[in-house]
């Protein structure tokens, strides 16, 4: 293998479990009351000072056990560059690259998530695993078809976000590439 494979990364779902049962922070997270510049546009015309911030949970061991992967890291996030400001020094992740979506929220003409063919196209060959809580079966197919590398779409539960189980199928699949 030539070079890691990356590692492209949601956030909301992976890192920040929103859909935890109960509305409960799950054990070992941490509360952030956070308003990105992403979310206030989103909530335009309200003004920024009447925008409801976002509550995330996030991990603060998530960052070392990233780090301790064989990937390369790359946000894959509705936060963009923000991820870099918002999320990553709070669970102790370095600046990483990060996917600028052409289609962000968009409706795609063959019922793809609107992420799928950026992240196949900023992959651009290269190995990777892309982590998401909204990816499909059609993006599985599609990637499968059209990535000509090593290319895995994992799902993880936004109820639950990145567990161990999820850290040993990553170490695994890298092992294997
Ligand atoms: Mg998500």
């Amino acid at each position: 293998m030539t070079g890691r494979p990356l590692l492209l990364l949601d956030v909301d779902g992976p890192l920040n479990p929103y859909a935890a049962p109960g509305a409960r922070r799950p054990e070992g997270y941490l509360t952030h009351r956070l308003l990105p510049e992403g979310w206030v546009v989103r909530n335009a015309p309200l003004p920024r000072e009447e925008v409801e911030p976002l509550r995330v949970w996030l991990n603060p061991s998530h960052g070392e056990e990233l780090l301790a992967l064989p990937y390369e890291l790359v946000w894959a996030t509705t936060w963009m560059e923000e991820a870099n400001t918002f999320i990553g020094p709070r669970i102790g992740l370095p600046e990483l690259p990060y996917i600028r979506w052409t289609n962000l929220f968009g409706e795609d003409p063959d019922g793809l998530h609107w992420k799928t063919r950026d992240v196949v196209a900023w992959a651009d060959g290269r190995p990777f695993v892309w982590a998401d809580d909204e990816l499909g079966l059609q993006d599985i197919a599609w990637i499968e078809a059209n990535h000509p590398g090593p290319g895995l779409a994992l799902w993880v539960d936004p109820r639950i976000g990145l567990r161990e189980l999820h850290f040993a199928a990553l170490r695994e699949w890298a092992e294997d590439e």
